[in-house]
């Protein structure tokens, strides 16, 4: 039995897990689910945004699902994700983002972007003078190595071909120029047999809208990776299409890559698919890999099928969507 800690958090994030999770129950009968509070709920319930018996039960349980948490304004506050991916070292965040409807509707693209999740601007070390503010960026020899090392098992491990490394070493060639080398280096130590590519972020940007098919793995920078992940998604639909996975040696946790969308919570309309195949990738990482292709193959049929969610113009909702996974995976369809 796989023990999952669920964390639905804010805005759509309940909406959307909640969903993964009865697609899940439909295909993983290995799995037990246990919730826990995080962000402005968690806050309400406790005065903290991540309590330390959440974090306790993320680190006991073999993996976590995640839906969203909504940032606060307020004094003190502190990115519960944040300090969850560095609390459990989940130093590789994982956006596969793939086409899934219709060529007409959206250009073709299958990419996965392995982005360094523990470094770089996101320490979050500002320092506030009466000129402006200094914001440091770190770079490690270490964290560029350990990513770099991730993409390439990665790629090997999912059969995929090519890697490229994204980043911006004509003007940051200290920091960035580090991450180009640990690439170089690696590539030529590890990654025999596969096609080994460099390109600059603007231009990487441009070309995911222009030629999405060039890209394979990109493994790239903390910030390049968050702004290229939502420009792919962009690219297959939007937010709604693209799962993550945060790895680290000991935990995992799985989410969608969008946010809370406070501006579509509550209304039933929210895409569950980026939550459903955050499940999926759980599945897969858990060793329950049939149950993974299940939950994939459910979602292709559903667009395939000419149906469509209401953020690529369609009628669906989540609960109508879910409700036709189900039926799907229970072969009460056919
Ligand atoms: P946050 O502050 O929590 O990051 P946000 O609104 O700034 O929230 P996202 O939640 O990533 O950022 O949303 C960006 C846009 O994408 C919003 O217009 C939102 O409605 C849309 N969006 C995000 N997730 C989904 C989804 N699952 N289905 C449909 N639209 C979505």
């Amino acid at each position: 039995m796989k023990r999952i800690c669920v964390l639905p958090g804010d805005g759509v994030g309940p909406e959307v897990v909640s969903s993964a999770v009865m697609i899940l129950e439909q295909v993983a009968d290995k799995c037990e689910f246990v919730y826990a509070d995080i962000g402005q709920s968690a806050y309400n319930k406790t005065g903290s945004y991540l309590p330390a018996e959440t974090l306790d039960l993320m680190r006991s349980c073999d993996s976590s699902l995640f839906g969203a948490v909504t940032s606060s304004d307020a004094p003190g506050y502190g990115s519960p994700v944040l300090k969850f991916r560095k609390e459990l070292d989940l130093y590789a965040n994982v956006r596969p983002v793939k086409t899934l409807v219709p060529r007409q509707l959206a250009p073709q693209i299958d990419v996965v972007i392995v982005r360094e999740n523990s470094e770089g601007l996101y320490t979050r070390n500002e320092v506030v003078d009466d000129a402006g503010v200094t914001t440091m960026r770190r770079v490690t020899r270490r964290g560029s190595e350990r990513i770099v090392d991730y993409a390439i098992a990665y790629a090997r491990a999912n059969g995929r071909n090519k890697i490229t490394c994204v980043h911006k070493a004509n003007v940051l060639r200290e920091s960035d120029g580090l991450f180009v080398a640990v690439f170089r280096d690696l590539m030529k130590a590890k990654g025999k047999g596969l096609q080994s590519e460099e390109q600059l972020v603007d231009s990487a940007a441009m070309k995911l809208v222009t030629d999405p098919a060039q890209f394979d793995v990109i493994v790239t920078l903390n910030l390049y990776g968050d702004i290229l992940s939502d420009v792919a998604a962009g690219v297959a639909g939007g937010l709604g299409f693209a799962p993550s996975g945060n790895m680290g040696p000991e935990n995992s946790v799985f989410e969608p890559a969008h946010g809370s969308a406070p501006d579509i919570a509550g209304k039933g309309i929210a895409n569950p698919t980026a939550a459903v195949l955050s499940g999926a990738m759980m599945l897969d990482h858990l060793g329950m890999v049939e149950e993974a292709q299940r939950v994939e193959e459910a979602v292709a049929e559903f667009y395939s099928s000419g149906h469509l969610t209401q953020d690529i113009g369609g009628r669906h909702g989540s609960k109508s969507y879910t409700d036709h996974l189900l039926k799907h995976l229970s072969g009460a369809d056919r």
